[in-house]
């Protein structure tokens, strides 16, 4: 399946078995997305970025 890019706008590639919880890498811009849930066979995508949780506190 493929699912927009956020970020660039570009088709990122998402495997047909993917799982929630996996990362997937738009081609075009690199930004790593998070798949966060499948919806009717189409994967809802989050920026990975968001979920680091690095304050060091
Ligand atoms: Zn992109």
């Amino acid at each position: 399946m493929e699912t927009e890019c956020n970020m660039c706008g570009g088709m990122v590639q998402v495997p047909e078995d993917v799982l929630r919880g996996e990362i997937v890498s738009c081609p075009d811009c690199g930004v790593d997305y998070e798949v966060t849930e499948i919806q009717n066979g189409t994967a809802v995508l989050r920026a990975a970025e968001e979920v680091k949780e690095d304050w060091g506190e």
